[in-house]
């Protein structure tokens, strides 16, 4: 479980802010990951895309299963004959 903690930013004239990357690195944020932005409650709250397969973390020719994200090595050793 994650702790809650904060820092202040300042937001440029763009609307950009930089989050910071001991928060990147907690989450496993990397660049060109992709984040939900919304508004919950009067805050704006981001959460990562996941993108990657569950089982190995690549994010190679995935297909989808029951809401969730595989890939093709993974999807190739499950239905492999033991
Ligand atoms: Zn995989």
């Amino acid at each position: 479980m994650l702790t809650a903690m904060g820092t202040a930013r300042r937001i440029d004239a763009l609307g950009r802010v930089v989050v910071p990357v001991e928060m990147r690195r907690m989450l496993g944020i990397d660049e060109g990951d992709l984040l939900d932005i919304h508004v919950e409650d009067a805050r704006i709250v981001m959460a990562r895309i996941e993108h990657r397969c569950v089982f190995c973390n690549s994010n190679d020719e995935l297909r989808a299963y029951r809401d969730r994200l595989v890939c093709r090595n993974c999807v190739d050793a499950l239905t492999a004959p033991a």
